[in-house]
């Protein structure tokens, strides 16, 4: 079976076929979610795909104002922030992901800690379609 490449083009094809995917170190089992080549602890190269559950906690997030352009045209703006996160999976590797489902101008109303699960969001038509990691309070 041919293993698709460490690199970001192999996980975002993942996302558009619905896949959070990471790889892990098969020397130290560091994960990496985007995928690494090169594990950065002890800079092994034998890697291998894994999947994630796609469940989490949200760590961090910032509540972003002024986005780029395809933000704007789902209807974000100063007014309506979308919130951006570091999201703690279960599988233990963090991952940057937009989050949806919790409302960006009202910072206070988000937790630290709350319970999360993936979603896909498609963007786009054709060349240009793209496929967005997001996760939602579950
Ligand atoms: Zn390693």
């Amino acid at each position: 079976m041919e293993v698709a490449p460490f690199s970001d083009i192999s996980y975002e094809r993942f996302l558009s076929e619905e896949k959070l995917m990471g790889s892990r170190c098969s020397n130290c089992g560091t994960l990496f979610v985007p995928p690494r080549a090169i594990c950065i602890e002890c800079h092994g190269s034998e890697m291998e795909w894994v999947e994630m559950k796609g469940k989490g906690k949200l760590a961090a997030y910032t509540c972003i104002a002024i986005g780029p352009p395809f933000m704007a045209k789902e209807g974000y703006d100063r007014k309506h922030p979308y919130v951006s996160g570091v999201v703690e999976l279960e599988e233990g590797a963090k991952v940057v992901a937009r989050i949806e489902g919790v409302d960006g101008s009202k910072p206070e109303t988000i937790r630290i800690g709350t319970p999360l699960k993936v979603e896909f969001l498609h963007r786009g038509e054709g060349k240009d379609l793209r496929t967005f990691l997001a996760f939602r309070p579950s």
